[in-house]
């Protein structure tokens, strides 16, 4: 994946952030009470609904295994039983006891004392933790600027023209960090209103009648030659 010679993409990245809110709405995301569930959350979410996610999240709950020391003291057969609605529940248990162990050594308060580069480094350092994963960790647990990309991001950055080739998550992420602010708020938002649009309009088959992006779109534009 390469990012297309696009004249002023910082400004245009602010516009479509700005286009966007201004059609969906403020949607200030996430729902989890505490760091540590959102990380929870962040690793059970992968390749699953968030619905499903939840799911595991009560059944944790519901066992009072919803620290990081009451995890740790739950045998490996019962956690896999908890997390087993969120499926692929033997890895995520895995991965789940990794971030576990991990944190019981290091609490994420200490790690999220560090700067962005190197919190980042130390969770991609744990097994099960993807880039996605430690975006979605440094952004909404320990609530600083690290944008989180996805598909739903390839895709509507694809179509508009402003990346071309597969999709390559450190690439896709970097066209956000190096062209818009460093601001917390603004990387949530823009994610949540990103995920918002791809599964409302830009979903696999557009729905482009529907869309306010259509006079800035490759996409639209080359279907409609
Ligand atoms: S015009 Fe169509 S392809 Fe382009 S962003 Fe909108 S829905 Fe997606």
């Amino acid at each position: 994946m390469r990012i297309v010679c696009v004249e002023n993409l910082d400004k245009r990245l602010l516009e479509l952030y700005q286009q966007l809110q201004a059609e969906h709405g403020n949607l200030r995301w996430w729902p989890a009470d505490t760091p540590f569930e959102v990380a929870l959350g962040a690793i059970l979410t992968q390749a699953t609904a968030w619905r499903n996610v939840e799911k595991a999240l009560d059944n944790l709950k519901a066992a009072n295994a919803f620290s990081p020391e009451q995890i740790h003291a739950i045998s490996q057969d019962e956690l896999e039983k908890l997390v087993h609605p969120s499926g692929y529940f033997r890895m995520k248990a895995k991965k789940v006891r990794a971030f576990v162990d991990h944190i019981i050594e290091r609490p994420m308060a200490v790690m999220f004392e560090q700067d962005v580069p190197v919190l980042r480094k130390e969770l991609l350092s744990i097994y099960g933790v993807g880039p996605e994963t430690a975006d979605s960790i440094i952004l909404y647990a320990a609530e600083k600027p690290s944008f989180v990309v996805d598909t739903y991001t390839y895709r509507l950055i694809s179509r508009l023209g402003w990346v071309e080739g597969n999709f390559h998550y450190e690439r896709l992420r970097a066209l956000f960090m190096d062209n818009i602010p460093p601001d917390t708020n603004l990387f949530n938002e823009y994610h949540a209103l990103i995920v918002r649009h791809g599964a409302r309009v830009c979903q696999k088959t557009p729905d482009c009648e529907a869309c306010f992006l259509q006079s800035q779109c490759d996409f639209f534009q080359n279907s409609s030659d």
